[in-house]
């Protein structure tokens, strides 16, 4: 297998805050790093050896990174098509494509995972009917005999004139891709509340998704299901969200990071805390979920898997093919971060030591926290944080929701969340 050492030039698609932090773990390791992204000077961009501004189907940018590039990766991953098939044949991507083409696709990856024998929320294919009306409750999801672990899955049809809407059943349509198994549908008014009904690809951050509550929800679900393909899927009563981030290299080593306890606020990420307050069993349960998740999809690089607690049994969420915003305590907190340890997997390298070296909280900055464009806002917390390590990405502006930046917090993790509370930044 091919090995890139350092003095080499990895190409990163994508200049946000992963391509940062990436470039940053790369830069310190010796490598030369280049960057695609459309936003001149962007998070990567100014820590960058090369910076092409160009949009991500531009093929002629696509290209000129490949060709100053040894290996190709990428932060995010909505990339092009076109972009990714022409990079398949002609540079050298250890991560593939396979399994970003899962990944982006909701149904996909929660078949995938299914089939795996792992735990998933039931999930189907929301059905979209045109002239439906309300003609009869929501309700459940029909169980099918040759479900996986008891899950329950099909996409949501979308369909015109369906007649019968409140027999529960399903509509076997074809595969979209090799990697589909029979796609299932269901009407929307067939679902049980609550439920979740998400596009399948492109929502990030709670977008594109809405819960479904009562029938006062429904009109916003159809609105969603006629505009995008949607799955409708079983809400989880979780009792907390916790994730793995889990490296394979080139090799096929593989190495997980210690178990984040995440906390969502409006369904961003606000805060990681490590370790998870989970029992050990859950521990090694989600550990080894994720190690099989990663060997058996043959993944290269690090993936994020965003996992529920239901019943202290652990449900797969989905999976980032990429570096995690809840493995940034890793930077601070781990021997290995888990930045350097996606470059030393992608570049062949043994993979480092994981472990936590220090319990770590790390929180989020948003743009409607703070003006973090510059520290005269953040500043004044500082004293407040001693424990703190303050990383800000060099966004020009800060926006509701936008990520601008985080601070890890080492030390006694009740102590810290007691110190976060008080400086009432995040209130
Ligand atoms: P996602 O985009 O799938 O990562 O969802 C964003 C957040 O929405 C998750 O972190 C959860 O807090 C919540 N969420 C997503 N799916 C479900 C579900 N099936 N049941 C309960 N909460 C969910």
């Amino acid at each position: 297998m091919k090995k890139i050492f350092p003095y080499q030039q990895i190409g990163i698609i994508g200049g946000g805050q992963l391509g940062r932090m990436m470039c940053i773990a790369a830069k310190a390791m010796g490598y030369r790093v280049a960057v695609l992204d459309p936003t001149p000077n962007c998070p990567c961009g100014q820590v960058a050896d090369v910076e092409i501004t160009a949009e991500y189907n531009d093929l002629s940018a696509i290209k000129k990174l490949a060709e100053i590039s040894d290996v190709i990766t990428y932060e995010f991953e909505n990339i092009d098509i076109d972009a990714l098939s022409w990079l398949k044949e002609n540079a050298y991507l250890p991560q593939g494509s396979e399994v970003l083409k899962i990944t982006r696709h909701r149904y996909l990856e929660k078949s995938t995972i299914s089939a795996m024998d792992i735990p998933v929320a039931d999930f189907a294919r929301a059905k979209r009917g045109v002239g439906t009306g309300d003609m009869c409750p929501l309700r459940h999801i029909p169980s099918q005999p040759d479900t996986v672990c008891g899950a329950d899955f099909a996409r949501a049809k979308r369909g015109v004139g369906t007649g019968d809407m409140c027999s529960p059943r399903h509509i076997p349509s074809q595969p979209d891709t090799a990697y589909a198994p029979v796609f299932r549908e269901i009407p929307l008014e067939n679902m049980t509340v609550p439920c979740v009904i998400k596009t399948t690809t492109g929502g990030y951050d709670g977008k594109g998704q809405i819960v479904l509550r009562s029938e006062a929800d429904m009109p916003a679900a159809r609105e969603l299901a006629a505009a995008h393909e949607c799955i409708v899927e079983k809400f989880m009563p979780f009792s907390k969200e916790i994730s793995v981030i889990v490296a394979r290299s080139t090799t096929g080593e593989v190495s997980t990071f210690p178990v984040a306890e995440n906390i969502h606020v409006n369904n961003i990420l606000h805060q990681s805390i490590v370790p998870a307050r989970i029992s050990p069993e859950l521990e090694r349960e989600a550990i080894e979920c994720a190690k099989k998740i990663a060997a058996n999809l043959g993944a290269v690089g690090v993936i994020g898997i965003e996992m529920f607690v239901v019943d202290d049994k652990i449900v797969v969420n989905e999976l980032a093919p990429r570096p995690h915003n809840s493995g940034h305590y890793t930077i601070d907190a781990c021997v290995t971060s888990q930045f350097e340890q996606h470059v030393r997997a992608i570049c062949g390298l043994p993979l480092g030591d994981p472990s936590l070296h220090t319990p770590a909280v790390m929180v989020n900055i948003l743009g409607d926290h703070l003006n973090c464009t510059d520290l005269s806002d953040l500043a004044p917390y500082l004293p407040l944080l001693p424990n703190g390590k303050l990383h800000l990405y060099g966004k020009a502006e800060g926006k509701t929701g936008r990520k601008m930046g985080h601070i890890s917090m080492l030390g006694d993790v009740e102590e810290t969340l007691a110190a976060v509370g008080a400086t009432g930044i995040w209130t």
